[in-house]
């Protein structure tokens, strides 16, 4: 069986993007390959984070996954933390990565503009940290969005660099897992692009959100003064709400409104008291066994520790491998 690993980062709260463009596709990948999503707790390290904040942040993301649908006896769940083998790995690599690349990188070179005071040798490494996730458990792919693409074409890079180095074939270069049709793109509320955390609290529906903030973000959803013409196109903010109803609402619904808006009959009012009421009822039960999940906080441990034993397993099998090529 092919195996697949994904990080998420344990900053900021999950929204409907998250679970439509992610969370979704990592619950039904749990039957067919074998799976390793971890939150990846070192990573956010770069930010220094406080150490209440990182353990509720991995607790929350926790609850997320399980909530959803993931199965931990399928699925290994972890925290990166939990995996030492994953900081030797990194120092491995970090031999043979170098500063022109890794200062190169585009997500480096972002957020060291955005925060000049803390630029850290971690954030310059952060394609090396990633690398060592990955290839810890030899993963063939690796289900990422469009932004992390640059960092998996580094990984493939300290892959064979390795490889080359030492003589070998042991690591696999991974590749990014491509969804298809599956991979639905979720537009925010502020009718300018996909729903994101830094986009503004309004943006983005959470999953966590109770039912009357979802009213209250869908009823300000941005519209336009209507159609003027039947039949016309519609203008981006227009077709972003109507992405949302076809995300949400019954194919029923979503033609009605279709055709009131080619009659230039559309009531936006109406569309979004129907697209409230829909995500309602999506979230709700999804946010009730979050919360009923975080109240359990014995459940959470004891998972993450079967997850740990599970990835150190698969990552104590590749560190013997390492050492060994390497000379130790
Ligand atoms: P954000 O954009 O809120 O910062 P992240 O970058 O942490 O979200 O994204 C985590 C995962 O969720 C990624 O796999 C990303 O592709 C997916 N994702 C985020 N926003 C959306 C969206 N609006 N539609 C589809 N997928 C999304």
């Amino acid at each position: 069986m092919k195996t697949v690993v994904s990080g998420v980062r344990p900053t900021g709260r999950i929204h409907l993007g998250n679970y439509f463009g992610a969370m979704r596709n990592f619950v039904r990948m749990q039957h067919e390959y074998d799976c390793y999503f971890f939150i990846a707790d070192y990573h956010s390290l770069t930010t220094h984070p406080n150490p209440e904040a990182l353990r509720a942040n991995n607790y929350h993301i926790l609850a997320h996954y399980l909530a959803a649908g993931l199965d931990p006896d399928k699925a290994v769940i972890y925290t990166q933390s939990d995996v030492p083998e994953t900081a030797e790995l990194y120092l491995f690599l970090n031999m043979n990565a170098y500063l022109g690349e890794l200062s190169r990188c585009t997500s480096f070179k972002e957020k060291a503009r955005q925060n000049p005071d803390n630029v850290n040798a971690g954030l310059l490494t952060y394609p090396t940290l990633m690398a060592a996730d990955i290839l810890l458990h030899r993963a063939d792919f690796v289900p990422v969005g469009k932004d992390q693409e640059q960092h998996l074409e580094m990984t493939r890079t300290f892959a064979q660099r390795f490889n080359h180095v030492y003589h070998t074939d042991f690591f696999k270069e991974p590749q990014a897992f491509n969804f298809g049709e599956a991979l639905v793109k979720v537009p925010g509320l502020d009718g300018k692009g996909k729903m994101g955390k830094s986009e503004g609290e309004m943006n983005a529906i959470y999953l966590t959100d109770p039912d009357e903030v979802i009213r209250k973000k869908v009823m300000k959803a941005v519209t336009d003064s209507g159609p003027t013409e039947p039949n016309q196109e519609k203008p981006e903010i227009i077709a972003n709400l109507f992405q949302l109803l076809r995300i949400l609402s019954s194919p029923e619904a979503y033609t009605f409104f279709d055709e009131q808006y080619n009659q230039c009959q559309i009531r936006y009012g109406d569309l979004k008291k129907q697209l409230a009421e829909d995500a309602i009822r999506f979230v709700s039960p999804l946010r009730e066994r979050i919360n009923a999940l975080l109240a359990d906080e014995d459940l959470l441990k004891k998972t993450l520790r079967h997850g740990a034993e599970r990835a150190r397993e698969s990552a104590v099998k590749t560190l013997t491998e390492v050492r060994h090529i390497i000379g130790f």
